[in-house]
């Protein structure tokens, strides 16, 4: 029995599916820079979410590339982020949209996140999210602004019900602050702008309203309902998705459709900065690439992920990830010697089955990893026979996604490094051992050990 904390009702429900079949959408990323650690937290969580679905179902999961239409305020204002990378790297905005997209799935693959079924750029899908507004327009719910067609959210009577009143009330408030004064109620927002007339857009399309570009908005409504159908079982994002983003996705659907757009609104915590915001500007703002240079694995940071359960705030520091990463290290130490002392059989298959059923519950109780990665620890240092423990580990691992079977993936060495490594191979093949071993000192302060062996020198990370 699956639960999961809906934000829609405010508790934990058990989950069933329409069909056998689990229709998921999450909203994917802005490809106008690299994701950020937090961005994939998300991710992260997501996978988790995924893989323990397809322990008892099929998964049809969509997530979408929002290369087109996204503000860089939530108010409609400012300039698109896309167009803004163009124009900061003096690229095309749609050579920015390959790039930072290929980048994502880099880290994406590098965290063992399962790619989605269907992967929906918002560019591809321009002629529905037209004919979503079009509905929308025949139905009553738009106006004409000099910027836009917009959502009049005063005709939808449960408009901010998943972000509860009180919050929508206070956004309300803050939107009043940049308000456009041609909108009718400060929380209406855009669902198609026009290209402004003095310049040209790259990125722009012919509409029944005149050229222009869709709202951010629009795009996850339209491509969700036309893979999974007016009704989704769960919707993910972040928990910053609650108030604007989703909130109006939910108005433009059910607005057109007159039918419950998601069963499950499932969102994620955020991750933060234990020096506060993630900032370009402030060094703070880390990539996967920042921690791979830094020596760590990708699945170190996985790791430290998991060890918090997604609904809670995670602060991130490198001493945190420094546990995560020696924690990871030595189960994976522990698995890998089992693996290698070839133990033969299961020998109890009954206590194995129990211990990996109370496994399984764990994570179908709203996802609690902390919990299963403390019951995976207890039963690989338990006294069960060595067979039953290294099933036991293939078995959590399929839904960890920790890569516990598989000899290290050695993170690539840092060009310094490898250039020591070869100046040591050439030093011993000279037979000049003192060279040889002022080289190892100095691997040895960068993190890298060495030990020559009978079949030549190796190296590992300490
Ligand atoms: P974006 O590319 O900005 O649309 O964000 C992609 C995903 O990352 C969304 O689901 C956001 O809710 C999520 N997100 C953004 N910042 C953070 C953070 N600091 N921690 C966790 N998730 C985040
Ligand atoms: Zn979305």
């Amino acid at each position: 029995m699956i639960k999961l904390y809906n934000t829609l009702t405010r508790r934990k429900d058990i989950f069933t599916p329409q069909t056998n079949e689990v229709t998921m959408y999450c909203c994917g990323p802005t490809v106008y820079n690299y994701a950020h650690i937090g961005n994939l937290r998300t991710y992260i969580f997501e996978d988790l979410l995924s893989r323990v679905l397809l322990a008892s179902y099929g998964l049809k999961r969509v997530m979408n590339i929002t290369d087109v239409g996204h503000l860089t305020s939530d108010a409609d204002s400012g300039q698109d982020k896309m167009e803004l990378g163009a124009a900061r790297e003096g690229k095309s905005a749609w050579d920015i949209a390959k790039f930072y997209e290929q980048k994502f799935f880099e880290d994406f693959d590098s965290l063992n996140c399962i790619r989605p079924t269907i992967l929906a750029h918002a560019t591809d899908h321009i002629k529905e999210m037209i004919a979503l507004v079009k509905t929308l327009e025949e139905k009553g719910y738009t106006y004409k602004t000099s910027d836009g067609i917009y959502y009049d959210t005063s005709k939808f009577p449960s408009y901010g019900e998943l972000a509860g009143k009180s919050n929508i009330e206070g956004l309300k408030a803050g939107a009043r602050v940049d308000f456009n004064e041609e909108k009718r109620n400060a929380s209406d927002f855009a669902l198609w702008k026009f290209s402004p007339k003095d310049a040209k857009r790259q990125m722009e399309w012919q509409s029944p309203w005149g050229v222009g570009f869709p709202g951010w908005h629009i795009e996850c409504s339209a491509m969700a309902m036309k893979y999974l159908g007016n009704t989704l079982d769960i919707h993910c994002g972040g928990v910053d998705h609650i108030a604007i983003h989703h909130t109006n996705e939910i108005a433009q659907a059910e607005a057109a459709t007159g039918q419950k757009y998601v069963r499950f609104w499932v969102h994620g915590e955020f991750l933060v900065m234990s020096s506060g915001k993630m900032s370009k500007s402030a060094g703070t703002f880390v990539t996967v690439s920042t921690l791979k240079e830094k020596g760590y694995d990708p699945l170190d940071y996985r790791y430290l992920c998991l060890g918090a359960h997604y609904k809670t705030q995670l602060e991130f520091s490198y001493d945190a990830l420094d546990f995560a990463r020696q924690s990871l290290k030595s189960l994976k130490e522990r698995v890998l010697a089992l693996r290698a002392a070839d133990c033969g059989a299961v020998k109890d298959a009954e206590g194995l089955k129990k211990a990996e059923d109370t496994f399984k519950e764990a994570l179908e109780d709203d996802l609690n990893s902390p919990k299963a990665l403390a019951l995976l620890w207890e039963f690989v240092k338990g006294p069960a026979d060595n067979a039953d423990k290294l099933a036991f580990a293939e078995y959590a691992d399929k839904f960890l996604g920790l890569s516990l079977l598989e000899e290290s993936v050695q993170k690539p060495l840092p060009p310094a490094a490898a250039e020591l490594l070869a100046k040591r191979q050439e030093a011993r093949k000279n037979k000049d051992f003192k060279t040889s071993d002022l080289l190892r000192a100095e691997l040895d302060k960068m993190g890298v050990s060495v030990k020559d062996t009978p079949k030549g020198m190796e190296w590992r990370w300490k």
